[in-house]
């Protein structure tokens, strides 16, 4: 295993990915990181992002597209994603593809990735009008 080295930058990095409640891309976490550590830059930022996913330490947020996101929950979760927003929610539990996990495991195959997500509308999105209400009666679970 490499050694890394363990700087401020990336505990102050850490902690703020972990405390922020939304998947927050590089420049939002760089927003948060300058309180603490004010000479630092979103190169950094992002190069310490990048290292830590390298790692395992982190996770990106798969298609989030050219604004990455990163999870600093490594816990098995899945995501509610509004297509509006971005606002991404985090949703603990059961998961509907870990049947799917353990047959490929039965099977002698190696999951590399899981991905379950749900993308609509967050209700603030939904009461602000922005998708034709004729979309929203499409709702498939209610
Ligand atoms: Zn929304
Ligand atoms: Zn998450």
């Amino acid at each position: 295993m490499k050694m890394r080295r363990h700087t401020r930058q990336r505990q102050v990095i850490l902690e703020e990915l972990r405390k922020a409640p939304n998947h927050p891309t590089a420049a939002e976490l760089f927003g948060l990181v300058k309180v603490q550590v004010p000479r630092i830059s979103l190169g950094t930022v992002y190069r310490n992002l990048e290292q830590l996913c390298e790692d395992g330490t982190i996770r990106k947020v798969p298609g989030t597209g050219n604004e990455t996101r990163y999870d600093g929950d490594l816990t098995e979760h899945w995501h509610l994603r509004c297509r509006e927003c971005g606002h991404i929610h985090d949703v603990h539990g059961p998961v509907s593809v870990e049947t799917a996990g353990k047959t490929g495991l039965r099977l002698g195959w190696v999951a590399l990735e899981q991905r379950l997500e749900l993308i609509g509308l967050c209700p603030d999105c939904q009461t602000s009008g922005v998708a034709a209400k004729s979309e929203i009666k499409q709702e498939p679970y209610s």
